[in-house]
């Protein structure tokens, strides 16, 4: 009753283009560990997290309680204008992370702000407006990170301040090379990666921008070695490498601390945000101290690395370091992968498990292999139903995707798989 008087409400003044999932939407109006509450009283499993957001989980008193303690101290924001003691901390920590010699960090409050910036800083440094990006990629709501998304879906407007050339190498299952083996694929992507810059570019490239793994795009998985194969020939152009680890950040992939770990290249910056505050806004990028440093006039964000979003990111990243979340990522998504692989062989409508860590997508076929979106959308409602949350996303909306927080347990994963095994019967 109360959501549905909400929906109408929420219709009536947000934007039509705000999706929100479900047939009957919920309002989550309570949380903790890995399960939230709605205004029902149903509970619910999270596997999606706020869209990989609550890294850790809800309610964790670690994190609430540095939030708590900076709430009283009455100093909610400053601006940059003052120093911000943890923001310094915040920031040392994550040069020291970053892997990048010599790295500087900016905070902004999103993933899109994030990408913004490093944007400009590699079209400012090179002196450059042309940038390559994946297809299939999201990278964010502004101009230019609309820009640089390949897919139609999310791409609400085609001005841009970058010039913009696609590469391949995003969505393997239905790309122009599909079918090659791992070696192969990545041969055929630097080849047209060579291809495009000799046909598309004048050569002076500013980056490259990627996702490691592709979030929005159906968590796409390129064969390790792509981005190190890419990075060979971006060095003969003096290209710059942007990673954007907005998604596969902080150990989420299992193997790595970044997702770019598994190529095992460092890049010239790397943005970040969604799970670094376990559900405050923050995000920044880390890069190296010659390329941040290299904007001349003043720039600032507001909000950005404010007291009380780096007090929770603080709490947030010792807690991980701490509970060694990777590790736990890594464990539990091969469970969870193997399981899924298993239930994806007895349905067809499952044609695509992939993934690393805590980032699994479930892509959903027709019987000749065409996509399912209609199997997708189903499943969310039976999930639902069953009291998982999962997401959804892929070009052609097509995987769901699967990515609870990195503090999950063994009984928690096995709950989930006979859920998604039920749900997918079901349909
Ligand atoms: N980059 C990636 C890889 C993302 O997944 C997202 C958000 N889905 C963004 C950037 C943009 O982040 P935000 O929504 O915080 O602006």
């Amino acid at each position: 009753m109360s959501e549905s008087d909400l929906l109408s409400r929420h219709r009536a003044v947000l934007p039509s283009w705000l999706a929100l999932y479900y047939s009957e939407p919920i309002e989550i109006v309570r949380a903790q560990g890995r399960r939230v509450v709605d205004a029902d009283g149903n509970t619910y499993l999270d596997f999606f997290a706020g869209i990989l957001t609550n890294a850790i989980g809800y309610d964790i008193p670690e994190i609430s309680g540095a939030i708590r303690a900076q709430v009283d101290t009455g100093v909610l924001h400053t601006s940059t204008l003052y120093l911000i003691r943890k923001q310094v901390e915040l920031a040392e920590r994550i040069a020291g992370l970053s892997g990048i010699p010599d790295a500087k960090v900016f905070f902004t409050n999103s993933g899109t702000e994030a990408n913004e910036t490093a944007l400009m800083l590699a079209t400012q440094y090179r002196r450059s407006n042309q940038v390559l990006a994946l297809r299939n990629s999201y990278h964010g709501r502004a101009f230019a990170t609309i820009g640089v998304t390949g897919n139609r879906g999310w791409s609400a407007s085609a001005l841009s301040p970058v010039k913009v050339s696609y590469v391949h190498g995003g969505y393997r299952y239905r790309d122009a090379f599909r079918g090659l083996s791992d070696a192969d694929y990545v041969k055929a992507c630097v080849a047209d990666l060579r291809d495009v810059l000799e046909t598309t570019t004048s050569g002076d490239v500013a980056a490259l921008i990627a996702e490691p793994i592709q979030g929005v795009g159906g968590f796409t998985v390129p064969p390790d070695g792509l981005f190190t194969a890419f990075k060979e020939v971006l060095d003969e152009y003096g290209i710059l490498f942007i990673s954007d680890e907005v998604q596969t950040g902080w150990g989420r992939t299992g193997e790595h601390f970044w997702g770019i770990g598994a190529h095992g290249v460092t890049p010239d910056a790397m943005t970040f945000a969604k799970g670094l505050g376990n559900g405050l806004a923050i995000g920044g990028v880390v890069a190296r101290a010659e390329l941040m440093d290299s904007i001349t006039a003043k720039s600032i964000s507001t909000f950005g690395g404010n007291p009380v979003a780096t007090a929770g990111a603080k709490a947030t990243l010792d807690y991980l370091l701490d509970h060694d979340l990777q590790g736990n990522a890594a464990k539990l998504g091969q469970s969870l992968l193997t399981g899924l692989r298993e239930i994806g062989e007895r349905h067809d409508v499952v044609g695509d498990v992939r993934g690393k860590g805590l980032m699994i997508g479930v892509e959903f076929v027709e019987p000749g292999g065409d996509p399912s979106p209609a199997a997708a959308r189903a499943v969310l409602e039976q999930t639902r139903a069953r009291g998982l949350l999962v997401g959804k996303g892929g070009l052609h909306d097509n995987v769901i995707r699967l990515a609870p927080p990195m503090t999950l347990t063994e009984t928690e994963a096995a709950e989930a798989l006979g859920i998604l095994d039920s749900s997918i019967g079901a349909i």
